[in-house]
């Protein structure tokens, strides 16, 4: 198999009443799955959506979701997942760099995007999910309306995207990853071929996906329950009781999450009461996890762990932390990211571009059979990012003698806060748009529950009087409510070096003293 087509034609025939999907109280097979995808590419091609047109979606995960996907795969068009969170201005700004034509937006969602359509032109058509038809098409019916017997027909070719998922970065502009077919298959056939049965996924399996369609790991991930068959569970948003009740309700096997939503299910109530002898597997990643939250996890689960380190622009996972790597030739590595997978190259560069030896510490840069096409309209940033094949991954990290990867630093200035990462440059230049704010500085400090949580530091223009609650509010108003600062400090002046660029070591050092 090597495109999301194949995966649901072959499904379709070969396990035709299986589970693929349960949300809340419905479930659809894999012949039923085919269908709907297949009535959605039709509904595409009736809107004058072509191939190479982008198709954007901004709802909680939701089967839904994941047959506008395929939906997408088969009619050709790339699908841009919103991370429903964001503020209208951040969601403006992706539906216009991103083109897109068409918009699936969930009821609740409809009020935000009604704020700036007007400003996107481009914007053909809307269709609402779970919505009641008043205004737009509600998408069950619309999708209904649609025969899955002559879907167009489109062959995916290599470098054709499938999917475009926006990250921020240190400039402050979030960047369209294009991502392609390939990046769901190119891994799983080189650990194919070398034999390594990795999570041992299989259609016994009962897969949550507990994170979200707009963020490769989650979108991944389910891509992997169909590829093996598996069904996938899935949940709108995560709250942990809810996922508990799930475990046990479907008798999940395998399971993917960030460390912050181990540490949400182990302080629920619940968590001691319920069921998980038919958990197998937890596959984590995205930050680090804690030593302490590690072992209370590992004792309760009682199942093997798994960790992944990558990110979207390596198509997920490109680094692997397995059970048998825990203990390695005497050494307890629970801290390593873990060894680079099968087809996978992991080297550690210095600032002057050397390449470095096993324990010395260096960006680390990572060649992926699976790395994304390139960022969308975005030569120059793709430039910096894919060099020769390589993606420089902003981290730094050395490998130790056995070829263990250990992330222990970070070079782009990013906060992991319950596994969203958060680019202070994005929140500095909303603090800088305050009338009364003369300059602002952002970093991530400690916290046990969700890793990080931001924190602001402003110095105030001449005169101005200005409460943190305020500019708290000021940040919220127009960016992502977890991107607002949850603490704000107003100072004299910004620690500066004699070039005078901000020393964020010095804000930062009196939280993380004593610290990992
Ligand atoms: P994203 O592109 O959103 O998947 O984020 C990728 C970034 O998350 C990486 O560059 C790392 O900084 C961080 N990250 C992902 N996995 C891990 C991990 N296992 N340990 C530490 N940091 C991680
Ligand atoms: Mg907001």
């Amino acid at each position: 198999l090597n495109n999301l087509l194949e995966v649901s034609a072959w499904n379709a025939a070969n396990r035709t009443n299986q589970t693929a999907l349960i949300y809340e109280d419905r479930s659809t097979t894999y012949g039923e799955f085919d269908k709907y995808s297949s009535q959605v590419a039709a509904g595409l091609d009736s809107l004058n959506v072509k191939a190479g047109s982008r198709v954007a979606i901004l709802s909680k995960d939701i089967d839904y979701g994941y047959e506008i996907l395929f939906g997408c795969a088969k009619s050709g068009a790339v699908l841009i997942s919103m991370n429903w969170r964001l503020s209208a201005r951040e969601l403006k700004y992706i539906l216009e760099d991103g083109d897109a034509e068409l918009l699936f937006v969930q009821q609740e969602f409809v009020d935000l995007i009604k704020e700036i359509l007007p400003e996107l032109p481009l914007v053909r058509n809307i269709i609402t999910i779970e919505g009641d038809g008043s205004k737009y098409p509600d998408y069950q019916s619309w999708r209904d309306g649609f025969s899955a017997l002559n879907p167009p027909s489109f062959t995916p070719g290599e470098e054709d995207a499938v999917l475009q998922l926006y990250t921020s970065g240190t400039t402050g502009k979030p960047k369209g990853v294009q991502l392609a077919h390939y990046t769901f298959f190119r891994l799983l056939h080189h650990m194919y071929n070398a034999g390594d049965k990795w999570m041992d996924l299989n259609d016994q399996d009962v897969l949550l996906v507990s994170l979200p369609m707009f963020h490769i790991g989650g979108l991944w991930w389910a891509v992997q329950g169909f590829i093996s068959g598996s069904t996938n569970v899935l949940i709108d948003v995560f709250i942990a009781w809810k996922v508990l009740q799930l475990i046990e309700k479907h008798k999940i096997t395998k399971i993917e999450l960030v460390p912050a939503m181990l540490g949400f299910c182990l302080s629920e109530p619940a968590f001691q009461t319920t069921d998980f002898s038919s958990v197998k597997a937890i596959l984590y990643g995205g930050s680090p996890i804690s030593d302490v939250l590690m072992s209370k996890a590992a004792g309760k689960f009682g199942c093997d762990f798994f960790q992944i380190y990558g990110m979207t622009e390596t198509g997920n996972m490109a680094v692997c932390l397995r059970p048998e790597d825990h203990h390695v030739n005497g050494v307890k590595r629970l801290n390593a990211a873990g060894r680079p997978l099968p087809g996978v190259e992991v080297k550690i560069i210095d600032p002057s571009g050397r390449q470095l030896k096993a324990t010395e510490v260096g960006e680390i840069y990572i060649k992926s059979p699976s790395v994304m096409l390139a960022y969308w309209k975005n030569q120059e940033e793709t430039d910096g990012t894919l060099v020769d094949g390589w993606i420089r991954t902003g981290d730094g990290g050395y490998q130790d003698q056995d070829g263990y990867l250990y992330v222990c630093d970070r070079i782009k200035d990013m906060i992991i806060c319950a596994g969203e990462n958060i680019f202070p440059a994005e929140i500095e230049a909303v603090l800088c748009e305050h009338e009364d704010v003369a300059e602002a500085a952002v970093i991530g400090i400690p916290d046990d529950l969700l890793g990080e949580s931001v924190k602001a530091f402003v110095v105030l223009k001449p005169g101005a009087v200005l409460k943190s609650r305020a500019l708290i509010g000021f940040v919220r108003a127009r960016l992502a409510n977890f991107k607002g600062p949850n603490s704000v400090s107003f100072i004299e002046e910004l620690p500066r070096n004699p070039s005078g660029k901000i020393l964020k070591r010095v804000l930062r050092e009196p939280y993380w003293t004593g610290r990992k």
